[in-house]
């Protein structure tokens, strides 16, 4: 029998169904599983032969899910990168110093990276981004990349000459992330600025070794120290995936993974997502890491003017974006699933995408319900036209929103798409007094703000409503402390068929367990925001503690 611990504090938020949280103070577990909920009494009760985690008036919780991020993605950002987010970057000149400092700890040569966060030319001062020429006076002989984001980047002269952007450069018709686009001026020279092409470049790759501490590292930096016990991993590499898999295996894998094998990005067909088997080597247990579904993408980011909208992008007269596949891709893709037992996740940020892609999907009979059912990525963000959330119930899907957006980019709408923008902005109370059962995630990303991966961030942006700049976005559509925390948690596992393992404090499920201080219940709620975990148990192990235990 596994031996028997007991986490107690001052009270706990089962986010159960039980209604009776008043009660407990603490909870049993064994192995990996939660036993059942205890008083403290009780616990004081219990034989020599059990430990006692004694968290004194700390609020005991379950640990957050993280339905949507690019956790590998962000490990290896942060791997020999600059960091120039706004808006500790602030001007022009302070993203040209910060890389330039960087450059001492490089090889001739070597690649200078710098990472900004999305809207980055909205966060300068200068209200632009540096120009070609401006990093050009960083160096010449060295290739340097600022991502904007992950859509928008800009090269130097040296980067475009080795990536063999020149004048007579033809740009490829796709790229994973959508419409590649390469920036010229009146004489058909290249500016420098590139759209969703970064992934055709030749960026440095660090090796297995280096990648696999870097995911260790990541994980811990980016979702334990905020309390998220489970990943739904949006994949970007198969060795990026095998790493995982190694810690799991080495009992060091920080949360579990649930990964979407995202093509044609990481394997490259369908029929190779069929077969993930035969490309993909795990061997650690599904409770660790398994693969969960397909992740597509049906259009681009409205950063770059590439999501596909209802309504024309602003001096565009006549541009709206463009899906990316067309009707038979997304049936072969449906039917596939289906058939493999995989859930689909369809990334589609315009209101135009999304209506596509239900009203196909109700031509093909509609998404079934049960661990797979189709997801739309980022539906719920920017919700227009209320008519499209009926298409949403007619194909059966489930909208998968991300609140961090209300901060990072909910203001900007209207600037991309005039009136329309202002329009169904993360319409968070409407959609749950109709009844939809939302999550909340991170889609952490290259260039995501610090706080991105933060669940008690993202439960703060769906209570307070407030932009990057401060201004508030459509207050009438705040919700309280415990809808929000149902996102990051039950409704969460729920999105990828979990609820009956995760996301509560219920006696069977797995001892996901995170401890805070105070009660956020009773907090003021800029207090919610900055909170972080003191304790954090994953899979019945403890991944974070307090410095004195
Ligand atoms: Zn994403």
């Amino acid at each position: 029998m596994s031996k028997e611990s007991v986490v107690l504090g001052g009270r706990v938020i089962t986010v159960g169904s039980g209604g009776d949280d008043d009660r407990w103070q603490g909870v049993l577990v064994s192995g990996d599983r939660i036993v059942r909920l205890i008083t403290r009494a009780e616990a004081q009760d219990l034989g020599p032969d059990v430990d006692i985690v004694d968290l004194g008036d700390q609020t005991l919780m379950p640990g957050f899910v993280d339905v949507h991020a690019h956790a590998e993605v962000v490990c290896r950002t942060a791997y020999k990168t600059v960091d120039c987010r706004a808006p500790e970057c602030g001007t022009i000149p302070d993203v040209l110093d910060s890389l330039s400092s960087y450059q001492s700890t490089l090889a001739p040569g070597e690649w200078l990276v710098g990472q900004a966060n999305l809207f980055f030319d909205r966060k300068l001062k200068e209200g632009r981004l540096p120009t070609r020429a401006e990093l050009d006076t960083i160096s010449t002989n060295r290739p340097i990349i600022l991502r904007a984001g992950g859509h928008i980047s800009v090269l130097n002269s040296k980067a475009l000459e080795m990536a063999g952007i020149g004048r007579n450069f033809e740009t490829p018709a796709h790229s994973v992330t959508g419409r590649p686009e390469v920036i010229r001026d009146s004489s058909g020279e290249p500016t420098g600025v590139i759209k969703e092409m970064d992934s055709l470049l030749p960026l440095p790759n660090p090796d297995a070794e280096e990648l696999r501490e870097a995911i260790e590292q990541g994980l811990q930096n980016y979702f334990t120290t905020y309390g998220v016990t489970t990943i739904g991993e949006i994949s970007e590499t198969i060795v990026g995936l095998e790493c995982m898999n190694d810690l799991a295996e080495m009992g060091r894998l920080p949360a579990s993974i649930r990964t979407y094998l995202w093509s044609p990005g990481t394997l490259e067909s369908l029929d190779k997502v069929k077969n993930w088997k035969d490309h993909i080597r795990l061997t650690a247990p599904e409770r660790d890491i398994r693969i969960q579904g397909l992740k597509l993408f049906s259009d681009g980011g409205f950063s770059a003017k590439s999501a596909a909208v209802n309504c024309c992008y602003v001096g565009h007269p006549g541009s709206s974006g463009s899906i990316a596949f067309d009707q038979y891709f997304l049936r072969r893709a449906f039917l596939m699933t289906q058939e493999a037992g995989l859930q689909l996740a369809v990334h589609a940020n315009g209101d135009r995408a999304q209506d596509w892609l239900c009203k196909m999907v109700i031509k093909l009979g509609g998404a079934k319900a049960g661990r797979t059912r189709m997801r739309i990525e980022h539906a719920g963000n920017f919700l227009p036209n209320a008519t499209s959330a009926d298409l949403w119930s007619q194909a059966g899907i489930i909208p998968v929103p991300q609140p961090v957006f209300i901060y990072t980019f909910g203001e900007y709408f209207p600037d991309y798409l005039g009136e329309y923008g202002l329009r169904g902005r993360f319409p968070f109370r409407t959609l749950l007094d109709r009844g939809w059962r939302l999550s909340g995630s991170s889609d952490v990303w290259i260039g995501s703000e610090r706080e991105a991966t933060n669940p008690f961030f993202s439960i703060w942006c769906c209570m307070k409503r407030q932009a990057y700049s401060g201004n508030f976005i459509d207050p009438d559509e705040a919700i309280t402390f415990d809808e929000a925390l149902r996102m990051h948690t039950i409704d969460a596992a729920a999105t990828m068929g979990e609820e009956d393992e995760k996301g509560s404090l219920t006696p069977g499920k797995i001892a996901d367990i995170i401890a805070i201080d105070g009660d956020p219940r009773r907090m003021p709620v800029d207090d919610i925001r900055s909170l972080r975990p003191g304790f954090v148990m994953a899979r019945g192990r403890v991944m974070l503690s307090p410095p004195d235990m």
